[in-house]
């Protein structure tokens, strides 16, 4: 699903990102870990074209972009990727003035040029998966995080996509309201949504994952399953990142 080939990338000249090869098959969840600038949300947004690539290449559900390809064909390319891969980020960024199945459906008004009719049809479908059918009319700004959240994951499901990318999506939250997003996520994983998840919910991670990715310095310094991830860490660097979270 997910392939990354000497993926790099720099900014003012500083590599960040250095020779990522990730893969992702379809339907597993994979969990990104390192400390923080380790280049997480760097190696997401690079997997949708939110960031430029300075070298190596990306192919994602088939679409292949590669850092040296024409500037029009990578923009068409990652164009294609963005309609199949959803985004969830630690800040939910819904219109605070549309209404919660406003937002859900935003995209397939805009984008999919759906009729607006059909377009609610899918968006209470999507508000049912994360249980906020009963909020569809309120404004954002009603609602809790861990709501908006779960509006935002709705907002992101009612394209299809077949990949989730999350970037620490209970990071704002507040402790009690954590659980009901990660519940959401686990129901999407369960139903086989290929998931890309940074998260320092370690207990999600070790039992949703099908395999941790650590990073640190830009580089992937281990995958484990994370039985052994947790257990058995191989490196030093991801001994020290589990030592301090304890
Ligand atoms: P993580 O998500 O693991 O905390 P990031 O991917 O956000 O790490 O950042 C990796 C490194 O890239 C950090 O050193 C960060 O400062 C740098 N970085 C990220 N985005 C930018 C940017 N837009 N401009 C300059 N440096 C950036
Ligand atoms: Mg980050």
């Amino acid at each position: 699903m997910i392939q990354t080939m000497g993926l790099s990338k720099s900014f003012d000249g500083v590599e960040v990102l250095k020779s990522i090869d990730l893969h992702v098959a379809a339907q597993e969840i994979v969990v990104l870990l390192g400390p923080s600038g380790s280049g997480k949300s760097t190696l997401l947004r690079c997997l949708n074209g939110l960031e430029q690539l300075s070298g190596g290449s990306v192919e994602v559900n088939g679409v292949r972009v590669d850092s040296d390809m024409p500037v029009s064909r990578k923009k068409a390319n990652f164009n294609e990727i963005r309609r199949n891969t959803g985004m969830v980020f630690q800040q939910f960024n819904l219109y605070p003035h549309r209404t919660v199945l406003g937002n859900v459906i935003e995209s397939l008004l805009v984008v999919k040029k759906m009729q607006r009719k059909e377009a609610e049809l899918i968006g209470m479908q999507m508000l049912e998966r994360v249980g906020l059918t009963d909020k569809r009319d309120e404004y954002p700004s009603r609602l809790s995080g861990g709501q908006q959240q779960r509006v935002a994951i709705a907002r992101a499901l009612a394209m299809q996509p077949s990949i989730m990318l999350f970037d620490e999506p209970t990071s704002a939250l507040d402790p009690e309201l954590v659980g009901e997003v990660l519940e959401v996520m686990k129901q999407l994983a369960k139903e086989g949504m290929t998931m890309v998840v940074v998260t320092h919910e370690m207990k999600f991670a070790r039992q949703v994952a099908n395999r941790v990715v650590f990073m640190d310095g830009g580089v992937i310094v281990e995958e484990q399953h994370p039985d052994l991830f947790f257990s058995q860490p191989q490196s030093d660097r991801a001994r020290k990142f589990l030592n301090q979270l304890s």
